[in-house]
């Protein structure tokens, strides 16, 4: 068997302990006679895996009791009108566009009420993070909004926008369980798991109990209301449960490494292993401003498209995979969730010396 380093910005790298215990349990879990993909999502055996799952991530989190945890579908974009569905009472919100998927939740947004761009980063493709410090903050706003990592541009928020009191919205799609967070400055909390937790189909929706009610926008389908799914523990109707059980090995992988503080020192450990050499390298620069760099997703460039990609084809050929750059942004990113294991990332920096001096 051979893997190789993935560099994936998700579907992504799982961790192989996790891989390989799924696999162990892939045809009797645990005395059952079956997978977990053939069983009832009412079953006791069933109802152990989610109730334990939330359970982990709780505890991973620190989710204060006020806040429901659901395990949703749809991926990260549904989200998008689910957020303004049930949360927009008074048809307004704010967003903070900081790259692609900021901006695609801000345009589906505006398909339900008044969607104000309050800041944005756009005038130098996306390459920092605004100063989010004194906002205009609409005073009728029902949220701000924000994307908290930027999976494509590499950029992440290192200190909330004020939001003058307002909930804070944010997609953590790829940057959940990175490092600590303090949910209670959070009004939701929301991510696609195909990044950092789990295989693709699951969202998590981390939802302050006071902004799940019934009084959502005309028309919002029962599937699409947060209350609906909540009042039900995520089983309204047959949940992502395979996947769901992924997760939960993850969140318990995650407590065995140490949780999130021991992430995050592993997590800055990695990326500056990335960052030192692309400051120092005379072929590869980053593209991000330095303050705002993410510890999850590194794009760079060479400055030559061609250059670029002959090292997206010779890192490929020597087990580095998937390194091209978003297909809107072109050059190379280096997706290094947590588990990514250190020895990827310090043979790739090994392997980009190689590069460097064969191509001066
Ligand atoms: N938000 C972020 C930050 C993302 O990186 C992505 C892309 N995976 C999405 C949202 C969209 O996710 P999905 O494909 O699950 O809808």
């Amino acid at each position: 068997m051979a893997r190789v380093y993935n560099f994936s910005a998700g579907p992504a790298v799982l961790p192989e302990e996790v891989l390989q215990e799924a696999a162990d349990e892939m045809l009797d879990y645990r005395g059952t006679g079956m997978s977990v993909m053939e069983m009832s999502h009412r079953s006791k055996a069933y109802d152990t895996i989610i109730k334990e799952a939330e359970a982990d991530l709780r505890e991973l989190m620190n989710i204060p009791d006020n806040y429901k945890v659901l395990f949703l579908q749809g991926g990260a974009s549904q989200q998008f009108a689910m957020i303004p569905m049930n949360l927009m009472k008074n048809r307004v919100a704010d967003y903070i566009v900081t790259g692609q998927w900021a901006k695609k939740a801000y345009q589906e947004a505006s398909l339900y009420g008044k969607a104000n761009k309050i800041a944005s980063s756009e005038d130098k493709t996306f390459s920092y993070i605004p100063d989010c410090s004194d906002l205009p903050i609409s005073e009728d706003a029902d949220y701000v909004y924000i994307c908290e990592n930027n999976t494509i541009y590499g950029t992440k928020f290192k200190t909330l926008p004020n939001t003058k009191g307002k909930p804070l919205v944010a997609d953590v799609s790829s940057c959940f369980l990175s490092e600590p967070v303090d949910v209670t400055k959070y009004g939701v909390i929301y991510g696609g798991v195909q990044k950092n937790i789990g295989p693709a189909g699951v969202v998590i929706v981390i939802i302050r109990e006071d902004l799940i009610t019934e009084d959502v926008l005309p028309g919002t389908p029962t599937m699409l209301r947060y209350k609906i799914h909540a009042d039900a523990d995520s089983l309204y109707n047959t949940p992502p449960a395979y996947g769901i059980y992924i997760c939960g090995k993850v969140f318990k992988w995650l407590k065995k490494m140490g949780g999130l503080e021991a992430m995050k020192e592993r997590n800055e450990k990695k990326a500056k292993i990335l960052y030192d050499y692309l400051d120092e390298s005379k072929l590869f620069k980053g593209t991000v401003r330095k303050e705002d760099r993410s510890l999850m997703n590194v794009p760079f460039i060479t400055g030559n498209e061609e250059l670029d990609a002959k090292f997206v084809k010779e890192a490929k050929e020597a087990g580095f995979e998937n390194l091209k750059g978003h297909r809107t942004v072109g050059g190379m990113r280096a997706s290094i969730y947590n588990a990514m294991p250190i020895e990827g990332v310090e043979k790739l920096v090994e392997f980009m010396k190689k590069f460097e001096a064969e191509n001066a």
